[in-house]
């Protein structure tokens, strides 16, 4: 048995199917047209260029002083691989002259030059095929971030076992065939893993090297919630599952039962509980699981699994299907929140040294104002069709919240010139999601309509640990006493200024945060869907003065340690 962190829910039984070590298979799928190789060529420019710049960063960070010399050397060496103009034209000679797809090109280059290398006679030579295969791998890891994973490629009931999934390779995946799935990485709050919750994908991440000890087709049961693995169980473990895994499958039936009752406290609060979504599909999933509209929609996904941004004409189709779809109920449209985790292989950001630090979300907005704006006016023009709210995310200061405020009026402007439609009464709000925004909160209260406050980046920020990195996956805390402490200013700011403050991370979605955050004050909870019908079902079997109790308990704690084990022991 393996255990890494269960991270969405179910539980799934099938067989494994490893990802990236077989993904360098080839396709045979032939180009049909010029418009195909011109694109292809692209994706290998591309992705040339990422895996460059990904090995530059390695080099940049090596320390000479603690490593051997020779490591650097083998890295340069790389580089040198990567620039080489001999594989590049082989390459592209595959795709244009053979119409090959530009995977099955690069694994036929690689392999020839490992095969050359390897028959020579020079002991050091022939060694050098490992750095060709390495840069190999190297290519296709970064050619397959915009690789969609074809539904003929999987068995029904085929759990994905791979070192990382990229959200756009979640999103991609196909649900019908694909039950659940396993990664070396990743933690709870790492972006695949929410996508995955959101689609309803059983999902175990972080699980470590004995991930690898998991061969093609093993029988494997899957459990999302305590993050177990069995890898080929008996029967009678499998019997076993299939009884837990229809009762689980009982349980969440009778939850969902409670769709149409109101979240009601038991002394007549009434508490918004909403969805983070990613599509309109995923907002009407949502409505039938009782949300109250979206608490955030992560416009980023839209921008994912593509070659080029979407037109404005093409963003505007797709906020105006999630408002639609809302059927009038409030949706919170998050403007672009990519760099991190997030990345779009079409847009050339270059390896950081620290991504979540770096070049990210309304840095990069307020950077490139035609991307910004363009997507503002899009947004704009979908809330003539329903209740839409633009969100900026990753705020660090005023000024930002100023600047991307005078270039949505700068949208609004445009927009009046041609006569086109849009609420005039849009509200405007941020996420609180970095220590400075939380702790100025009282700050930044008078420039917004509403705080939304992301638990995810917040902990990571707060506590300087990567929510991606499972080696360092316990000290991802969000019940630190430090994080709670931001949380319950916030929302006590946000109230004195009379704006509305919710939650969009993913603490609003676990069972043992609700009555605390409910004592703090927090009315609005947005979550995956899923998670939904099991809060409610907290939310109407308590009061708000006991819940209140359990905040002041709390916050005269000293460490997460005891608050966990006490809001653990409250919630059974
Ligand atoms: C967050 O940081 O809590 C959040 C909701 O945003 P994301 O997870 O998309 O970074
Ligand atoms: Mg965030």
């Amino acid at each position: 048995m393996i255990t890494g962190i269960g991270v969405s829910p179910g539980i799934s039984i099938g067989k494994a199917y490893l990802l990236h070590k077989q993904q360098a298979t080839l396709t045979g799928i032939l180009l049909l047209n010029d418009r195909d190789v011109a694109i292809e060529t692209e994706k290998f420019n591309n992705a040339a260029a990422l895996s460059i710049s990904e090995v530059e960063t390695i080099i940049a960070g090596y320390d000479t002083t603690t490593n051997s010399t020779e490591g650097l050397d083998i890295l340069e060496a790389h580089i040198e691989l990567l620039s080489d103009p001999q594989i590049k034209d082989d390459v592209i000679e595959k795709i244009s002259k053979e119409r090959k797809n530009v995977n099955d090109a690069v694994i036929e280059v690689i392999r020839d030059a490992v095969q050359l290398f390897k028959n020579m006679d020079d002991e050091y030579l022939s060694a050098r095929a490992a750095d060709v295969q390495d840069i190999g791998d190297r290519l296709l890891k970064n050619l397959s971030i915009t690789a969609k994973t074809p539904t003929q490629q999987y068995e029904p009931d085929t759990i994905i076992i791979a070192e990382d999934l990229t959200p756009s390779d979640t999103i991609s995946m196909d649900i019908i065939h694909v039950i659940g799935f396993a990664t070396l990485v990743g933690s709870r709050t790492s972006h695949a893993a929410i996508i995955a919750k959101s689609r309803c994908i059983p999902a175990v991440v972080g699980c470590g090297e004995q991930l690898n000890s998991i061969k093609n087709n093993d029988m494997l049961i899957l459990d999302g919630q305590t993050g177990q693995i069995i890898i080929t169980p008996d029967q009678n473990t499998i019997e076993q599952y299939q009884i837990k895994r229809e009762t689980w499958l009982a349980q969440t039936a009778q939850l969902r039962s409670l769709k149409d009752t109101p979240a009601l406290t038991t002394d007549g609060t009434i508490i918004n509980l909403l969805a983070n979504i990613g599509d309109a599909g995923d907002m009407e999933q949502a409505i039938d699981l009782g949300a109250e509209g979206s608490g955030l929609l992560r416009t980023e996904l839209l921008f994912m699994g593509r070659d080029a941004l979407p037109t404005e004409q093409e963003q505007f189709e797709f906020y105006k299907a999630v408002a639609q779809k809302a059927k009038g109920k409030p949706v919170i449209v998050r403007t672009l929140d990519i760099g991190g985790d997030k990345q779009l292989p079409y847009f050339n950001i270059p390896a950081e040294q620290n991504p979540f630090l770096g070049y990210r979300a309304i840095r990069i907005c307020l950077d490139r104002k035609d991307i910004f704006i363009t997507q503002l006016k899009a947004i704009l023009r979908a809330s003539a069709f329903g209740k839409l709210k633009i969100m900026f995310p990753m705020i660090s200061n005023i000024q930002e919240i100023r600047a991307a405020k005078a270039i949505l009026e700068e949208a609004k402007e445009e927009l009046i010139k041609v006569n086109l439609p849009f609420d005039k009464t849009l509200l405007v709000g941020i996420m609180i999601e970095i220590p400075s925004a939380a702790i100025t909160a009282d700050l930044l209260a008078k420039e917004v309509d509403f705080f939304s406050i992301g638990t995810n980046d917040l902990c990571q920020y707060t506590l300087a640990v990567d929510r991606m990195n499972e080696k360092i996956k316990d000290l991802y805390d969000p019940y630190n006493p430090g994080v709670l402490r931001l949380i319950a200013y916030v929302i006590e700011q946000g109230h004195k200024h009379h704006i509305e403050v919710g939650m969009c991370g993913e603490l609003a979605s676990d069972p043992k945060a609700t009555l605390l955050l409910l004592g703090m004050g927090l009315t609005e909870f947005s979550m995956s869907a899923i998670a939904i019908p099991q809060i409610k079902n907290i939310i109407i079997n308590n009061g708000l003065s006991a819940a209140k109790q359990v905040h002041q308990r709390v916050m005269k704690m000293d460490s997460s340690t005891a608050i966990t084990a006490y809001l653990q022991e409250i919630n059974t």
